[in-house]
């Protein structure tokens, strides 16, 4: 396999400012030209239909590869709780819709574990998790992922806090305060993409896959 960047392009397969941001930053040594969505004039998105998260990044990779003719990174995230099979895990961003209300998915969340009969929701383990895809050609992609490891935490007073998601219910493991407590550089730097953002670079410098 080679991470052969031609015209030193990479697409970040994302039209999140934010997320744009934060993985341009972490790519910044390999000087690359990067591009997001928008700047590529991409609105479409494509059926998120596989059944595991690095399914659904490679899907996603594929697809905006197919469109922007040039290498993309692509990434699919999720939050899992084991005492209840993982969910809401693929359909973490589902879990809140139909108008992204993540107070409703953390009712849900609790109504589930109430059925399991766990009413003290704290100290129930909880991950986030993420796979990265960078797609060069059908033959030739690298494939890497990050977990994060803590405990589900209710606290209305998170709630009123920075971050997006599922950040104001997790606490992770060595730290006193969630993520969405923390400030975007101190989550960013133990975060799930993070981790896997670490593992692809390390990859792309060692050209393996
Ligand atoms: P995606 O991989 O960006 O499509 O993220 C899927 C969903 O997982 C998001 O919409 C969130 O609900 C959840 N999620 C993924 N990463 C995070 C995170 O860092 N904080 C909070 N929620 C997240």
């Amino acid at each position: 396999m080679s991470t052969n960047f031609s015209n030193n392009k990479l697409c970040i397969a994302t039209s999140n400012l934010d997320k744009f941001n934060e993985i341009s930053a972490m790519l910044a040594d390999l000087s690359l030209r990067l591009y997001d969505l928008k700047s590529l004039n991409i609105t479409s998105y494509p059926n998120e239909d596989g059944e595991t998260f690095e399914e659904n990044a490679l899907i996603k990779a594929r697809y905006y590869f197919n469109l922007c003719a040039m290498p993309v990174i692509a990434d699919d995230s999720g939050f899992c709780i084991p005492a209840i099979n993982n969910q809401p895990g693929i359909f973490s961003a589902r879990f809140a819709e139909p108008v992204e209300d993540y107070f409703k998915a953390f009712d849900k969340i609790k109504f589930m574990l109430k059925q399991r009969g766990i009413e003290e929701c704290h100290e129930i383990d909880a991950y986030f998790i993420c796979y990265l895809v960078l797609f060069f050609n059908e033959t030739n992609f690298i494939v890497t992922n990050g977990k994060i490891n803590g405990k589900l935490n209710f606290n209305a007073n998170s709630y009123n806090s920075n971050g997006f998601g599922y950040d104001p219910i997790f606490k992770p493991d060595g730290f006193n305060k969630t993520f969405g407590e923390m400030t975007s550089q101190e989550k960013n730097s133990i975060s799930h993409r993070s981790i896997a953002m670490k593992k692809m670079i390390k990859k792309i410098q060692n050209n393996e896959n």
